[in-house]
């Protein structure tokens, strides 16, 4: 008689990592994960939304936009883990905007999406790599990005939250003007970045001339460029902003240490 494995019962991130031996970033495949427990995974156009889940029991079948982006896909693929971890029975479509974005609002996305950050970028070998790079900057989120293969946006918000670098900050800008923005964790709450871009920063001229390549360094400015509070005159940050595709621009500040305290 055939054996049948039971599928696995704790579904927990670290859990599912260890059971399935993974301890380096590129035996993290999303899809043998997937299947391990009980999920097929399929790439057909979906007119409604990014991606979706339907399951049956403890069989399920993931169904993914094929987009040519695979990161994209593959964090697709894992928020919709997340949802079969958290929120199993239910079937659910998640649209482009639901994936990614760590809703404040909605708790079932937010949960989806921490789930799946967990599990492509796993504290404990995340950290290593970040701590291998002293300063955020693009460089430096790049080749992280690279070893988790994980996109610009979803490695820069771990990164932050990595409380590995204590003075940055993350924005992200469209036409529309700032869209949302993070901190590192302890950052103190007053250090809000101003409605408007400074037509003094770059970001602003990505944003008004989309021909323009990213800035390859980290620049220098003056930190009331984008901050309103009257303090902000007395220091120097620096700024380095790059374009994501579909999104607009997004930058990295690295504010003065003093700045934090
Ligand atoms: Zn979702």
């Amino acid at each position: 008689m055939k054996r049948i494995d039971p599928l696995p019962t704790n579904l927990s991130p670290d859990a599912l990592l260890r059971s399935l031996g993974i301890t380096e970033p590129r035996d993290i495949d999303i899809e043998a994960i997937a299947y391990y427990v009980g999920l097929r995974v399929k790439r057909r156009c979906l007119k409604c939304c990014e991606a979706m889940i339907t399951g049956l029991g403890n069989k399920g079948i993931i169904s993914v936009n094929p987009n040519g982006m695979p990161q994209r896909e593959r964090f697709s693929i894992a928020h919709e883990l997340g949802h079969w971890a958290h929120h199993r029975g239910e079937t659910v479509a998640c649209r482009a905007t639901d994936i990614g974005k760590f809703s404040k609002t909605n708790n079932v996305e937010r949960a989806a999406d921490q789930y799946a950050a967990d599990l492509l970028m796993p504290w404990s070998m995340f950290k290593a790599e970040c701590r291998k790079h002293p300063r955020l900057d693009l460089k430096a989120l790049k080749e992280v990005a690279g070893i988790f293969k994980t996109s610009l946006t979803a490695t820069l918000i771990r990164m932050i939250d990595s409380d590995t670098y204590p003075a940055s900050m993350m924005i992200s800008h469209g036409t529309g003007g700032r869209k949302w923005h993070r901190s590192a964790p302890k950052m103190a709450t007053w250090w809000f970045p101003r409605e408007e871009l400074d037509a003094d920063s770059f970001a602003f001229e990505l944003l008004h001339n989309q021909n323009q390549d990213e800035q390859r360094f980290p620049r220098k400015i003056g930190a009331d460029a984008w901050f309103d509070k009257a303090s902000a005159a007395r220091y120097e940050i620096t700024e380095q902003s790059f374009q994501i595709p579909g999104e607009g621009v997004m930058t990295i500040l690295n504010l003065d240490p003093n700045m934090v305290g």
